[in-house]
């Protein structure tokens, strides 16, 4: 393997510094999350030949296998790359490339590996995320035009990005999963309106979405009409992959926007700064900590092969999701009683924002689908127990009571 990656690699040590920044370079104007910086990084790497590794090659990818991705992301760290891209390269466009037309593919995929277009999702609503076959937001065909209305919510980055796959409800006398279609939406047009979301700890790159006839072609749905749940399977899937740290689409580990912890050797350097590395307890964190970066690489390598030699199933990516979350929360809790009180007003470094994380932790158990959803999914679907009783399974959603105004006349 390694062989077969060792051009690349050379290639790649070339390369990158006359082309991408240092992390550690000199300091520059303006915020990390500024879009058009991480659409011109994205587009450096376009233009050196480094964009999409994993993506076809009909599109503008480079075709090869996640090894040349794996590759990539050990030679590039310390370099600046563009992470606000993780959640286009990592979930929106793979979903594009398993369910888009031959037109649409040509029309985005380029387009997004060149950073000329971001993409977000517009799943969950505000009655209700970990029921996304639920969805309330309402799409009326009208001849060759769909017309949409409704509310989406806790969308990351929406007000930077240009488009966006939405779901919505097109038919309300189906039972719920069979009545949902998948639509292709440029963000900012009539129709429209994106408000953020300021967080707790200050940041405001979440958005509620309100849809008030919104006007869509019919050539703009990404699979058939009434299929989108086989779609939204597909794009859950690419995030899970992505958030549990095993995508083959995207730089680094995580995606913007989604909650970090301090690593194993962050919180050893935090116990130094704090004085508590002698301390028994913070010493037994830190090891318990490292022991988790160990199995979850482990992890990674086992599901990601089982997934795609076939042997194990797509959604035993919950397990990944699941370990991510456990590790995100026993690092976050790990480094507020190894730093203790100096927590809050620990500096910008090396571990980040402690105080910052501490607060966002819990973010972590509930974006891309819950804790609980990821344990239902493994129950379930994994380990083959008994469904949920779920009253709504098979039974037309305009006779199933909720909150959205029935459409039988
Ligand atoms: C950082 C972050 C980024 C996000 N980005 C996006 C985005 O880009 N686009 C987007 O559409 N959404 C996004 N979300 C929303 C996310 O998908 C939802 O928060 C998530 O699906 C949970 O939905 P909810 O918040 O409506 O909680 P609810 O569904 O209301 O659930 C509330 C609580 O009840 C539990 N619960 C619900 N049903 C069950 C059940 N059957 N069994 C056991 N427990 C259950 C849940 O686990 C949760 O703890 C993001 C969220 C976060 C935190």
């Amino acid at each position: 393997m390694e062989q077969h990656t060792e051009p690349f690699r050379r290639r790649l040590r070339q390369w990158l510094p006359d082309h991408m920044p240092r992390e550690d370079g000199p300091p520059r104007t303006g915020s990390a999350r500024d879009p058009a910086r991480h659409r011109e990084l994205q587009r450096r790497l376009f233009d050196g030949g480094f964009a999409g590794l994993t993506y076809p090659a009909a599109y503008g990818g480079q075709g090869l296998t996640a090894e040349f991705q794996e590759v990539f992301n050990q030679e590039a760290a310390g370099y600046e790359l563009p992470t606000l891209c993780n959640v286009t390269l990592g979930i929106l466009g793979p979903t594009i490339v398993d369910f888009g037309t031959e037109e649409q593919k040509l029309r985005h995929i380029p387009a997004i590996l060149r950073g000329d277009e971001m993409w977000v999702q517009l799943l969950s609503e505000p009655a209700g995320g970990s029921d996304l076959a639920g969805c309330i937001t309402r799409a009326v065909r009208d001849g060759d035009v769909w017309v949409l209305n409704g509310s989406k919510i806790w969308s990351t980055n929406a007000h930077i990005s240009d488009f966006a796959l939405c779901l919505a409800r097109s038919n309300w006398s189906l039972p719920k999963h069979r009545g949902l279609t998948m639509f292709i939406v440029a963000l900012h047009q009539p129709g429209l309106d994106i408000e953020p979301i300021t967080q707790a700890n200050g940041d405001a790159e979440f958005c509620q979405e309100f849809i008030t006839d919104l006007a869509i072609g019919a050539a703009d749905t990404l699979g058939a009409e009434n299929a989108g749940w086989e779609v939204v399977s597909r794009l859950l899937y690419h995030e899970r992959n992505l958030a549990g740290a095993a995508s083959p689409y995207t730089y680094g580990l995580v995606a913007e926007g989604t909650p970090v912890a301090p690593t194993a050797p962050e919180l050893a350097e935090v116990a130094r700064a704090a004085g508590t590395a002698h301390n028994n307890r913070v010493r037994a964190l830190v090891a318990e900590a490292h022991a988790l970066d160990a199995i979850q690489e482990q992890l990674v390598e086992r599901i990601g092969t089982g997934i795609a030699l076939g042997t194990l199933q797509a959604t035993s990516g919950s397990l990944l999701r699941l370990f991510e979350i456990t590790k995100v929360l026993f690092c976050s809790n790990a480094s507020v009683d190894i730093a203790r009180s100096e927590v809050v007003v620990w500096p910008e470094g090396t571990a980040g924002s402690l105080g910052g994380q501490f607060l966002m932790r819990q973010s972590a158990a509930l974006a891309g689908g819950s804790i609980e959803m990821q344990r239902n999914i493994i129950a379930e679907r994994v380990l083959g127990l008994p469904r949920e009783h779920a009253p709504d399974v098979g039974v037309p959603f305009d006779s199933v009571p909720h909150n959205a105004p029935s459409t039988r006349r």
